[in-house]
């Protein structure tokens, strides 16, 4: 059962401030959706999770235990539990779809190659692409490569599930497929953290909605009154215009 917290979390870019004092809470089988204008930190709350860049203020607490980013070894222990997809998938194009979702189960944790290929079947049919198993990624659309990503993720049984834009880069009608795969591992109770500019879906499939602009948390609530009926100004400003 994760319980991810962010207590007054303060991040910079060399000098430059770009998260400031955010609280932010991700619980068990929740679904957060995280959405503000380019360039407001979303990402960067990400990477700060992952232990890329060093939080400079405040903590991360993982199930009641603060997390100790100067330790290698928490770091890593976190990645285990945390998995992310970002915009462009990276899979690599010298393997079969089967082989980049085993390869790290296999390869990084020594899980029997067997026991991860059952699984691996598995997740890619979950993911819309059991007939795709022996194709190369440049022989797969945009959508497809992306849901191959989404299943390499799930691959290493993350407790918690961050996706940061995973559309942003796909044609229009490929979109959609690969929405039908989150929403359905959010039905499942996964939990997850979702970073997106298609708010029709982030509204049908969070939980909760938190609006950010200029490294702040500057509203959250449940997706009905984020979208519909926002306190803040600046929230009401993009919300009108995205709608
Ligand atoms: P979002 O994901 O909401 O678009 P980001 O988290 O990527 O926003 O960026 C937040 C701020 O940090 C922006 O002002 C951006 O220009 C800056 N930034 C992002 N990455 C870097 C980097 N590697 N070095 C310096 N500044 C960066
Ligand atoms: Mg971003």
């Amino acid at each position: 059962m994760p319980d991810l917290v962010i207590r007054g979390l303060d991040a910079h870019y060399g000098a430059t401030p770009v998260l400031s004092g955010l609280d932010l809470h991700v619980e068990s089988g929740a679904t957060v959706g995280l959405i503000g204008p380019s360039g407001s930190g979303k990402s960067t709350i990400l990477r700060t999770i992952l232990g890329l860049l060093p939080p400079s203020r405040g903590e991360i607490v993982l199930d009641g235990r603060r997390v100790d980013y100067a330790k290698p070894a928490e770091v890593r222990a976190l990645r285990e539990r945390v998995a992310v997809v970002f915009q462009q998938y990276n899979l690599f194009q010298n393997m079969t779809v089967l082989q980049n979702v085993c390869i790290t189960p296999v390869k990084i944790r020594g899980r029997p190659r067997r026991e991860v290929e059952d699984e691996a079947r598995r997740l890619l049919a979950k993911v819309g692409l059991a007939d795709k198993l022996s194709s190369y990624p440049d022989q797969l659309s945009g959508g497809q490569q992306q849901r191959v990503a989404i299943a390499r993720a799930l691959a290493l049984r993350p407790e918690i599930l961050l996706l940061d834009e995973v559309t942003a880069a796909l044609d229009p009608e490929l979109v959609s497929e690969v929405l039908d795969t989150i929403r359905l591992l959010a039905r499942e109770g996964m939990t997850m953290m979702i970073v997106s500019h298609e708010m029709g879906f982030i509204r049908e499939v969070s939980s909760r909605v938190v609006f950010m602009a200029d490294g702040r948390k500057v509203e959250e609530g449940p997706p009905a009154r984020i979208f519909d009926a926002p306190q803040e100004a600046r929230t009401q400003s993009f919300v009108s215009k995205i709608l």
